[in-house]
C-alpha cells in the first residue's frame, strides 16, 4: 500500500491510465483531498465504486491522527501532535497573524544534528518523513482549524536538508497549483547548516527563504552549542549563505538563540557585526527555550535589548522573536517527549 499524498498529480494520472481508468480522474481525485479536504475514497461521489475500490487496493491517504492539542489562550496559538500509522509522533504548530496563518512542521521524526539545545534531537533521528507525510501535516491541520494555512515554515522537528530529495519532493507538491498552491516565497527552511547542501539547494534557484541557525559569532561558541559546526566552520558556511544570495537574490535570515553567558555579550553582537556586514539579511534573535534537558538559560531582557541594539546600530536588520502560545509552552520537541513518556 502506497501512501497516495507522495503521488503528484502526474504520478497519478499515469496510474489511472495504466490502470484502464481516464487521467481526468487524477484530477478528481486531487480535488477531493487538496481543495475539499476528504481524505475517504468512499466519499468522493463522481467516482465510481469500481475505481474506489481499486484505489483502496494500492492507496490509502496517509493523514496522521490528532493524539493531543494545545491551544493557547493568549493568541490562538495551536500546537499539534500528530501520530502517522507507523505510530510515529511529531509535532506541528499553527500560528495566526495578521497576514494569515502560519504553519511550522517538521521534516524527520527526531534529529541527529545533536544541538546542545535542543529538545528533537535527545533520543536521535528515527526516520526521514517522506513528501506525503510532510504534506499532511497541513492538510490536517487546516482541516482541524478550518481556515486555508498560506505560510510554511520548515522549522519543527528534524533537519530539513539531512533529507534533502523529500523536502524537494514537497517543495515542488505544496507550491503546485493542483495540491496547495503555497508560493514559494511563503515557505522558510531551517538548516542548522550543512554546507554542501545549501550550495545544491542554491542552485535549483527556488525562491523559498532561507533561515541559518547560526546561533554565534566563531567557531569557539559554535561548536560549544551545535555538533554541526565541527565539520562546517562558520566561514564556509557564510560563504554559503552568499552563495544562496547570489544565486537566488533571496535575503538570508539568521535566526540567533540567545543563551545566557553563552553568546549574548556586547562583543558575541559586535563580532557578529563584523561577519555580516555589507551582507543583506536579516537576524532573528530568539530568547532561547529553556528544556529541562539541558542547563541553557535564557539572557536577560537587557542583555537581548543590547545585542539587537548594536547589531541594528551597524545597519544589520535585526528583530526579536515573538514569543507565540507562551502559555502552552513546550520547546522544539518538547510535547512529544513528554508524551512519549507517558
Ligand atoms: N534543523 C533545522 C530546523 C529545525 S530547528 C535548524 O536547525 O534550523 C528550528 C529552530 O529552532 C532552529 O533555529 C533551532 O536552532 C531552534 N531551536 C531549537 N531548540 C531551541 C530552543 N530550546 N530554544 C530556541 N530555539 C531553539
Amino acid at each position: 500500500m502506497k501512501n497516495i499524498l507522495d503521488l503528484n498529480l502526474s504520478d497519478l494520472k499515469k496510474w489511472m491510465e495504466d490502470n484502464g481508468e481516464s487521467k481526468f480522474r487524477g484530477k478528481q481525485v486531487f480535488d477531493w483531498i487538496y481543495k475539499k479536504e476528504i481524505f475517504d475514497f468512499e466519499q468522493m461521489t463522481n467516482i465510481s465504486k469500481k475505481t474506489i475500490h481499486k484505489l483502496k487496493e494500492f492507496f490509502y491517504i496517509g493523514i496522521p491522527e490528532v493524539v493531543e492539542v494545545f491551544t493557547s489562550e493568549i493568541d490562538n496559538t495551536k500546537k499539534f501532535l500528530f501520530k502517522y500509522k507507523d505510530n510515529n509522533i511529531i509535532e506541528s504548530v499553527v500560528m495566526r497573524y495578521k497576514y494569515g496563518n502560519s504553519i511550522c512542521i517538521s521534516t524527520q521524526v527526531g534529529c541527529r544534528m545533536g544541538c546542545k539545545f535542543c529538545a528533537s534531537t535527545v533520543d536521535g533521528m528515527i526516520r526521514n518523513l517522506t513528501s506525503g507525510e510532510i504534506i499532511a501535516q497541513i492538510l490536517k491541520a487546516q482541516d482541524e482549524i478550518g481556515e486555508r494555512i498560506s505560510n510554511v515554515v520548515l522549522m519543527g522537528s528534524g533537519e530539513p536538508l539531512d533529507n534533502f530529495e523529500n523536502v524537494l519532493t514537497f517543495l515542488e507538491l505544496v507550491n503546485s497549483e493542483e495540491t496547495l498552491n503555497i508560493g514559494q516565497r511563503h515557505i522558510t527552511l531551517s538548516t542548522c547548516g550543512i554546507v554542501p547542501k545549501i550550495e545544491e539547494l542554491a542552485d535549483k534557484k527556488l525562491q523559498i527563504t532561507l533561515a541559518i541557525s547560526l546561533h554565534a559569532p566563531n567557531d569557539e561558541i559554535r561548536r560549544n552549542m551545535m555538533p554541526i559546526a565541527n565539520k562546517y566552520s562558520v566561514e564556509e558556511l557564510i560563504k554559503s549563505c552568499r552563495y544562496y544570495f547570489n544565486k537566488t537574490n533571496r535575503r538570508i535570515s539568521f535566526e540567533y538563540a540567545l543563551v545566557k553567558g553563552i553568546n549574548d555579550k556586547k562583543e558575541n553582537a559586535e563580532e557578529l557585526c563584523s561577519i555580516l556586514k555589507d551582507f543583506s539579511c536579516h537576524v532573528n534573535l530568539i530568547p532561547i527555550n529553556e528544556i529541562k534537558e539541558n542547563q541553557f538559560k535564557k539572557s536577560r531582557i537587557d542583555d537581548i535589548n543590547r545585542f539587537k541594539e548594536v547589531l541594528t546600530k551597524c545597519g544589520i536588520e535585526t528583530t526579536i522573536r515573538r514569543e507565540m502560545g507562551s502559555d502552552i509552552n513546550a520547546a522544539c520537541g518538547q510535547l512529544r517527549r513528554n508524551y512519549i513518556k507517558k
